[in-house]
């Protein structure tokens, strides 16, 4: 399964993710609607990638596909007026979504954080915000 890709690279101004070494992969298949992880030999599956396997040391553990579904596991609603790219926005939520695959991974919610439950079902979405990467945005599915 992919998700959307909402070309947000006008509007943007918050972060933007500079792919390199063991997130190039990674950040090429968020251009397609694609979220990766890194399931190793081992067992163990990873998110954000790295290098290595956090579990056995293991290097560049393979990438399998998300199907981009989860569950919120904890968020925070941040309160921050003014800050760059999410003027239109505050407050905005941040979460840590478990997938369905394992791996627990921070993202952006896009959702009313009124509304917003801890274990409520989430699915992923992209904001394109440069040539080069579109960073998984989670709205309740
Ligand atoms: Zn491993």
């Amino acid at each position: 399964m992919s998700g959307r890709v909402e070309d947000r690279r006008d509007e943007w101004e918050g972060p933007v993710p500079v792919p390199t070494g063991a997130t190039v992969p990674f950040w090429e298949a968020t251009l397609e609607g694609e979220l990766l992880y890194q399931e190793c030999d081992c067992g163990n599956r990873q998110l954000y990638p790295r290098a290595v396997c956090t579990a056995c040391g293991a290097e560049d553990p393979p990438f399998a596909a998300s199907e981009g579904v989860g569950t919120v596991y904890t968020y925070t609603v941040c309160h921050v007026p003014g800050e760059p790219g999410f003027a239109d926005r505050t407050p905005y939520v941040v979460g840590a979504i478990d997938l369905a695959e394992g791996p627990r991974l921070l993202a952006v919610i896009d959702a009313d954080p009124e509304r917003l439950e801890i274990g409520a079902p989430v699915a992923v979405t992209f904001w394109r915000v440069s040539e080069d990467a579109a960073i998984p945005v989670f709205v309740p599915g």
